[in-house]
């Protein structure tokens, strides 16, 4: 039997797009008969705060999500902290204190939309004390090689992740674990099969796969989603700043957003209230939509 993992950041209000993701993932683990876990991601204890974690297990619980295990992953700082000792063991950490601004200046582009790290650090070796005593960002030094990798909807994720993102950043040199180490240790850990998330991480599978490869980690499968993305200045943005469950709860009870979500992914015909519990046994794949959607909310619906 496999198991999924629903594992969103507790950095603010629950938001229709978050909501969409847990939905998903609930899905696919259930009509597949796997277990599905809860994964709150509050490593970086600047922005995760335990009201943002009461206000997303709120909105999880009013729209019918029931997850066979809760984690919280700043509790398992330890296999984090062991991951990291042999990085270094193998000689695979480095220090860099290369700024922001640098790296943007280098004006490499990165698939995810961000900028290219050049990896200029490699070679400067940790302080005595090793990553514990370091008070700069620490990398992990990639293989120069390239991945053809596909998830399992055929999106084309391959990727020379060493010199298309950069080595990443595996240590904040606030000593905050960084996303992509956590979340490659703890899907290990956790016995995770199956990767369900959201288009927007994408990017990052190639060197979540090569920190895998350095780790001895099983890699599971990967499937990613339609966004809800929402207008911004003249752009599109992913649907977080305008509405969260809090505000959206007024308007809508767990049953009429779970209709709404699930008529946006093109499960349903309308958008008639219902339960993840109701969507089970007609889910599959095929019937969600492939594109990104538009929503807005006018302070009383939202609007696809
Ligand atoms: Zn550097």
């Amino acid at each position: 039997m496999g198991v999924g993992r629903f594992a969103p950041s507790p950095t603010g209000d629950a938001h229709p797009g978050t909501l969409l993701a847990g939905l998903l993932v609930w899905l696919d683990a259930k009509s597949r008969g796997d277990t599905v876990l809860l994964r709150l991601e509050d490593l970086d204890t600047t922005r995760a705060q335990g009201s943002h974690v009461d206000a997303i297990l709120d909105a999880v619980g009013a729209l019918g999500l029931r997850f066979d295990t809760v984690h919280t992953q700043s509790l398992d700082k330890a296999r984090h902290h062991l991951a990291l000792d042999n990085l270094a063991a193998a000689g695979l950490l480095y220090p860099c204190a290369c700024s922001r601004s640098r790296v943007k200046a280098l004006g490499r582009k990165a698939p995810d939309g961000g900028f290219a790290y050049d990896n200029v650090c490699r070679g400067r070796p940790l302080p005595e004390g090793g990553w514990r005593a370091c008070g700069e960002n620490v990398r992990a030094r990639l293989p120069d090689e390239a991945l053809r990798l596909y998830d399992e909807s055929g999106l084309d994720l391959s990727q020379t992740p060493a010199a298309a993102m950069g080595d990443p950043i595996v240590l904040r040199r606030d000593g905050v674990v960084a996303y992509q180490l956590a979340v490659v240790v703890d899907d290990a850990a956790q016995g995770v099969t199956r990767v369900v998330r959201g288009r927007d991480i994408a990017p990052s599978t190639a060197t979540q796969v090569m920190l895998q490869r350095l780790l001895g980690l099983p890699t599971p499968v990967y499937r990613h989603h339609f966004l809800l993305l929402e207008p911004r200045g003249d752009k599109l943005a992913k649907l977080h700043g305008s509405v969260g469950w809090r505000e959206l709860s007024r308007k809508y009870d767990g049953a009429k957003l779970c209709g709404w979500l699930a008529h946006v992914a093109g499960l349903t015909q309308a958008p008639t209230p219902t339960t993840p519990d109701a969507l089970v046994d007609a889910f599959d794949w095929s019937r969600v939509r492939g594109d990104d959607v538009t929503v807005r909310w006018n302070g009383h619906a939202l609007e696809p």
